[in-house]
Parts: C-alpha cells; structure tokens; sequence
C-alpha cells in the first residue's frame, strides 16, 4: 500500500502522480488525459484551483492533455457569464486547454442512446412516483430502500414511456428514468439513481431541442469515458459514486473505461467554498460581486492582486491528500507574500497622513533622491523620489506621549526619513480639538540618503514619507476577512460575516511612481503591505487595494 497522504512527501509528488507515473510505466496507458469539469453556475474559487492544477499539472509533467469540460446537464442554473468566466480564470491561473473544450451536452444524444440501451437490457425503468414518494421509498444509511411499484414494466413499455418523455408529452417532474440496481443496496447511490429527469427548460447550448435531461451522476462518467479520460480525477464525495459509475461502465458500450481517483477538497479557515454560499453573498449583497477582492473567488483573488504563481505555489504545498482537512489562512498568505516579494516594485505611500513641515529647509526647494525599487532583484533598478520642505509621514509614527519601547517620533526624538535625512520633530501643533494636525521638525543636512551622520549618531526608526507638493491623493482599500470566526457556518453564514472586512481610507498620498504609467502590477508600500491598483481607479482618483500585509497577522487576530 502507498501511503495515503502527501504530509510526508515532498511538495509536487502526491498518490495520484504515483499512480499516473505507474500506469505510463507499465504501459496501461501511452498517454495521461485529464479534465476539469465544472459545472457553469458559478464563479471559480480557490478550491477549483486545486483541481485545476492538479489536472493540468498532471498533463503538462507527463506530457498528456486535459480537457476543460463544461457539465452543463441542469439548464435553469447555467449562465454565459459563468462559462466565460471560468475560461478566463482557468487561462489566468496559467493553464490551456488546447482545441480541447467539451460540454457534456455534446453528449446528450449520446446518453438518450445509451439509457434506451439499459432499458432494452432491463436495467432501466420510467418510474411515475413522486418525489416525495421516491424520498420515502429510497431508505436511509441503515434501512433498506423499498421497490417502486413501476419497477417491473416491460421493456416495451418503458421505452414507449422514455420516447414519449423526450416527445415532451409530460409535465416537469411527472415521470423520471431510473437504472434497476438494487433498492437494497447499502451504498445509497446503488438503489436505482435517476438517470433521465423531465425538464422544460431551454439550453444554452442545445436550446429547446431537449426536454429531458440526464442527471449528473449519468452524464459525469460516461462524458469521460467518451473522451477517453484515463484519470478520472475529483474530490472524496464521490468515492461512494463510483461504484456507480463503474456499474454503468460495465453496462454501456462505452469506447473507453476511464479509473476514478478521490482526493481531499480544499478547506480553507475563515473562508467557505461553496458555490451556493458564494452565490448568496453575491445575490443578497453582503459582497459587491464575484469579483469583490474578500471572495475567495479566483477574480476576487485576481482584482485584490494575488498573482497566479502564488495560487499555483499554494497549491502545491497543500498537497494532495486522501483524507479531508482545513488548510490554514495564514498558509495562503505566506503564498501570497513568497510571490509578491520576488516580484512587487517598493513605493512608498501614506494611508493615515500628518503633515510635517522641515523648518530649517528652504522654501521652494525641491531634491531628487534615489530609491531603489525592489531589494530582492537588482535588476528592478532604482527610480528618483522628490523631497521637499513639507511632508506627509504615517499619523501613527508619531506619538506626543510616547511609551518606553517607542522608537518611532516624538517630541526632540530623530528618526530616519527612508532614502533622505534624519529628521528631529521639534513641536506638535494642534487644533481647537486638541488633535495633532502639524508637526514642525529640523532634518540635519549632513544624513543625505539616509545615512549616519560624522558624528556617528544613530536612530532606531525609519520612516516612510511622501512629498506633500508631489503626493497623489488616493483612495486606499484595507480589506480583512470576509468571515470572523475560522469556521464559519455555511448553513447559517450570514451570521458569522465579520462586520469589519473593508475599510475604506481616503485622502491616502502617494508618491507619483505609484500612478505614472498606469500599471496594474501590484506593488509594496513599504512598511505596509502589498497592493495592487483596482478596477475603480479613474484618472484624477487612484484605488489601491491592499492585497496582504507584510507579516503574519493572523494568529495574533485569532488568539485575540
Ligand atoms: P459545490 O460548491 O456546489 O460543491 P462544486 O464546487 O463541486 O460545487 P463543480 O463545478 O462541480 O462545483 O466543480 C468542478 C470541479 O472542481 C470538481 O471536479 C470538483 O471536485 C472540484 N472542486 C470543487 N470544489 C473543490 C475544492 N474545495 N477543492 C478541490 N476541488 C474542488
Ligand atoms: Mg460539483
């Protein structure tokens, strides 16, 4: 027995690449053919991207190809946009499905054949229960199911019946086609599942020709097995399916007997994966849409300004398991911030600014300092930053009354201003309110770049600054968890959505490099995090998201 579960392995290696590699070893396959298939009624999220790399990353390491295969058997619940959307972000997330795009109602006519082809065999019946009658008859884990008083029609009847359905001579829900298993059966998906259910709903790519549908658990195996998919691959709540679709395997002239292979969906904490949750934050409004940057949707990902390689990375290190597990947050993040410190320019940007006015530098001048853009890769080269007699530093770097472990300004304090002079607050000017709304300071002409002085003096603190006759006002986004307890409830969600999951700050000063030529690349402001320009943004009036924060804030938040 292999072990089960990819913790002790390295990252990239799981069961399934086992028994993938295994296969093309012993010659059981000359080629591996995966697929992705979602079923157009949402937005992709994080956990799709689990699959999504796993199966085309499987095709690309051993050289196979993965099919992207819309399942759209239920037409009242599927949308273009949603088709189109799952396009673009299984293309973000860096994967291509060649001329390899599928539907499963490519197949429908395909499928009517073969559900005449158990009945002719006697392994299907038109069963004229209710549904109710049906739920009741159906049994539960530890009592039998009970045989429906239809399940013995002729051959004869049954096909005049399912011919007369797909005629559209019934009503929704009048009759539905189940296969004759065993209503005995302990595992419930083996007690006569419905194959064929009456549905008088236009496609939105068959349109009225059909008005009879095929249930997933009919269409979802032999999809596979007509596209010659040689690892079925998907996730652990259909291990008690696949007695099922092996059974119809073995009953249908299928060209091709693709294997089944469960792995562990993706659990996320403070995060819910569930399309029908999603579905309702975006249809009742606690979200702005599927593309909010809170959603763990891949286009909420995408506009907070996580980049494709961080999700493929965590991906990775999550691993491909048997057993079902809740991937921490912080774990995602650490992706994020791996990914984004190789690559993101450093800027500097005031969220909460204070003006600081430099008495002893002269009016009207203006200098050019170098700052270089990004530590971690040389060749990102350095770029020119304007300081000038006022400034905006950070409201928080300042405290009158400063406790002992306080390194940042204060009264007589100096501190170093990041790439320019060491500064010295000298007064707090206030307003009538007795708030803080000016400081005056002296900077010492001799720390030019930031550096000690010749005396040798040092400073505990730098800060980042922006010059206030340059500075770009913008609109800034702090977003936090979309949920405030770890495990949220998706039967009752509503309840443990965290109240304070966006706060929206204006007035934020930028340094001009942040909005010169209209980048979408997302960006650090230093010291503060990760960010990336957002869709909103207009010409006078940026918007900046921020993406992450530059350390690990979440198990202090938990243990709060
Ligand atoms: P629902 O949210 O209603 O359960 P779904 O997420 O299963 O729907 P599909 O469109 O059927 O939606 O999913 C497409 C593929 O993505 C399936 O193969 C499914 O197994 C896989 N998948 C879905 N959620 C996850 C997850 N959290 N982790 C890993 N794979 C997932
Ligand atoms: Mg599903």
């Amino acid at each position: 027995m292999r072990a089960a579960d990819t913790a002790t392995r390295e990252p990239g290696h799981d069961f399934i690449r086992d028994i993938v590699q295994d296969d093309l070893a012993s010659g059981r396959h000359k080629t591996v053919v995966t697929r992705f298939p979602p079923e157009p009624n949402g937005y992709l999220h994080i956990g799709h991207a689990k699959s999504i790399c796993l199966n085309f990353g499987i095709a690309r390491e051993f050289g196979g190809r993965c099919h992207l295969r819309f399942d759209d058997t239920n037409p009242t619940k599927e949308e273009q946009e949603y088709i189109d959307a799952i396009e673009r972000d299984v293309r973000w997330l860096g994967f291509d499905w060649g001329k390899h795009l599928y539907h499963a109602s490519d197949y429908f006519e395909t499928l009517y054949g073969w559900a005449e082809h158990l009945i002719k065999a006697g392994k299907a019946y038109v069963d004229d229960q209710s549904q109710e009658e049906m739920r009741a008859n159906r049994g539960t884990l530890i009592e039998p199911g009970r045989n429906s008083p239809f399940r013995d029609r002729s051959v004869k009847a049954n096909l005049d019946l399912f011919r007369r359905m797909r005629a559209g001579e019934f009503p929704n829900g009048a009759r539905v086609l189940r296969a004759k298993i065993d209503m005995g059966s302990g595992n419930i998906n083996m007690r006569d599942p419905v194959l064929y259910r009456i549905l008088h709903a236009s496609h939105p790519r068959t349109g009225d020709k059909w008005c009879v549908y095929p249930s997933y658990d009919f269409a979802h195996g032999q999809s596979d097995a007509i596209e010659h998919i040689t690892h079925s691959i998907c996730t652990l709540e259909f291990e008690d399916h696949r007695p099922l679709y092996d059974w119809f395997i073995e009953n249908l002239p299928v060209p091709s007997r693709p294997r089944q292979y469960e792995f562990a969906r993706l659990n996320m904490t403070y995060t819910v994966l569930s399309k029908r949750v999603l579905t309702l934050l975006v249809r009742d409004g606690h979200v702005s849409g599927w593309d909010d940057p809170r959603m763990p949707t891949i286009a909420g990902l995408r506009r907070r300004g996580v980049p494709p390689a961080a999700i493929r990375d965590f991906v990775r290190r999550v691993g491909v398991a048997k057993a079902n597990s809740t991937v921490d947050y912080g774990m995602f993040e650490f992706s994020v911030r791996e990914a984004l410190n190789r690559t993101a320019r450093r800027r500097m940007a005031v969220l909460r600014p204070l003006k600081v006015v430099i008495e002893n530098y002269p009016e009207g001048q203006v200098e050019e300092l170098e700052a270089v853009n990004n530590p971690e890769d040389e060749s990102a080269g350095t770029r020119e930053i304007r300081f000038s007699r006022e400034l905006w530093i950070e409201r928080d770097d300042f405290m009158e009354n400063p406790p002992k472990k306080f390194f940042r300004l204060s009264p007589q304090k100096e501190v170093r201003l990041r790439y320019a002079y060491f500064l010295t607050c000298r007064e707090a000017i206030k307003n009538a309110a007795g708030e803080v709304v000016e400081l005056r300071c002296t900077y010492d002409p001799a720390t030019r770049g930031g550096n000690a002085p010749p005396d040798g003096r040092k400073v505990q603190a730098t800060l980042h600054w922006v010059s206030a006759a340059d500075a770009v006002d913008a609109e800034v986004r702090l977003y936090d968890q979309l949920f405030a307890k770890p495990d949220p409830d998706a039967a009752n969600f509503a309840a443990d959505l965290n109240p304070n999951s966006l706060e929206v700050l204006a007035g934020c000063k930028l340094e001009p490099a942040l909005v010169a030529g209209n980048s979408s690349d997302p960006v650090q402001f230093e010291r503060q995090g990760y960010f990336c320009p957002d869709r909103d943004s207009t010409p006078g009036r940026p918007v900046f998201n921020r993406t992450v924060g530059l350390r690990d804030t979440w198990a202090k938040v938990s243990a709060r």
